[in-house]
């Protein structure tokens, strides 16, 4: 690899127009992508949007009140995919039942019930068992000031029934329900399902001499609605661009595509569409090499790989080879990388750790060429290794444990 081809300065331009926020199925993140094609063009890469709808969801009216011993009420957002209350809410006890273990939730019987973390799937259930008849989940910190306290509506993980209801609020607010010791408490919500276009953005490299054999390099580029996600992920769209404009320029023997995926932040589904629709070339596919968080300066590098524990030996080679500090974890990982594998397809995840992901503070400011122009020289080595090796170096097979782990994380 001509390492001295890499260039950070160049990523870090080409992540400075991306300011905006890019959720799945917005305005934002059509724009993006074809900035993204556009991009591509400017070094002659032609590439092609693949388009996907999703359900979505809307809420119409989320309200809750403290009704004793006083009456007050507070800020929140809904939780979308849990259906709507009754018109005129509900009106029951209140519970705060901290993370609901057993001995809080034994309270629950007929309680709005408040919990401190993001509702999970685990969670709603265990709710429901207790007799909850609706809840509200907490966010923030006692710190938050200004805009940092925004509320941002959510939704449970889609379920078979969902019989009750919630809201979140913001931390400062839960700590004066506790304080001021609410009993009771009225929580309406009223949403309705919809749907909503994302699409990925494609690009191939033909092989010159093994082209049926396919690696891919792939980055999501959308975002959460609280910010405009520079650490999460466009540093990753602009390594694996940067990457593309190599191979552009130095053509591996197996095929390489490209693909900037939508709708991560909504559940993976950008690369779930892209299995599905390839789902018969994908017996072709060796590798695949995703990234998600890139880019900060403070932070180390991990690589996450879900594969054969010989695929994170050759990796560390690598590594050592151009004197990249890294480590490899042989694990399932929460991204993309996760959608390859689950299909049969080794993969890894390359994540440097870092600051302010998912809130309004993940800008492009805190991006350094230095961390990105490494990132892209370490991944530019694998790829370009992998792309040029005689016979893959490892099975094309995904462990047994990883497999249930995978199972059991896309059935969640
Ligand atoms: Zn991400």
């Amino acid at each position: 690899m001509i390492l001295n081809e890499i260039c950070g300065k160049r990523q870090l331009e080409f992540m400075k127009q991306f300011t905006y926020i890019r959720e799945a199925g917005t305005e934002g993140e059509l724009k993006a992508a074809l900035a993204i094609q556009e991009e591509l063009r400017s070094f002659g890469v032609e590439s092609r949007q693949e388009e996907f709808e999703f359900d979505t969801w809307k809420i119409l009216e989320a309200e809750f009140t403290v009704t004793e011993p006083f009456v007050k009420t507070y800020k929140v957002a809904g939780y979308g995919r849990c259906g709507s209350t009754p018109e005129s809410g509900i009106e029951a006890p209140f519970l705060y039942a901290e993370n609901g273990d057993a001995i809080n939730l034994s309270f629950a019987k007929g309680k709005i019930v408040m919990v401190n973390n993001p509702m999970n799937g685990d969670m709603y259930q265990k709710l429901v068992a207790a007799g909850a008849v609706a809840f509200v989940t907490l966010t923030g910190t006692p710190i938050d000031e200004g805009d940092d306290t925004l509320l941002y509506t959510r939704a449970v993980p889609k379920m078979e029934a969902t019989p009750i209801q919630g809201v979140v609020l913001h931390h400062k607010d839960a700590m004066e329900i506790v304080d001021g010791g609410a009993t009771r408490a009225r929580l309406t919500l009223k949403s309705e399902l919809g749907k909503a276009t994302s699409r990925n953005v494609i690009a191939r490299i033909e092989g010159t001499e093994i082209p049926e054999e396919v690696l891919t390099l792939t980055a999501h580029f959308d975002t959460v609605p609280q910010g405009p996600g520079a650490y999460d992920n466009m540093a990753a769209c602009a390594i694996i661009m940067e990457l593309c404009r190599y191979f552009k320029a130095h053509n591996p023997r197996r095929s390489m595509e490209f693909v900037w995926f939508g709708a991560e932040e909504k559940g993976l589904l950008g690369s779930r569409n892209y299995t599905e629709v390839h789902k018969d070339e994908l017996k072709n596919h060796q590798f695949n090499m995703n990234v998600d968080l890139a880019g900060q300066l403070v932070g180390g590098t991990v690589i996450g790989v879900t594969g054969d524990p010989a695929i994170c030996h050759m990796i560390e080679y690598m590594a050592h080879e151009i004197g990249i500090g890294m480590v490899t974890r042989n694990a399932i990982w929460g991204s993309d990388s996760n959608t390859f594998a689950w299909n049969g397809v080794p993969a890894m995840t390359l994540n440097r750790d870092g600051f302010g992901m998912h809130t309004r503070h993940d800008i492009v400011d805190y991006i350094s060429p230095w961390s990105l122009e490494r990132s892209a020289k370490l991944l530019g080595k694998i790829a370009e290794s992998l792309g040029n090796i005689a016979v893959m170096p490892f099975p094309r097979a995904i462990p047994e444990q990883f497999m249930k782990e995978l199972d059991k994380y896309f059935n969640r």
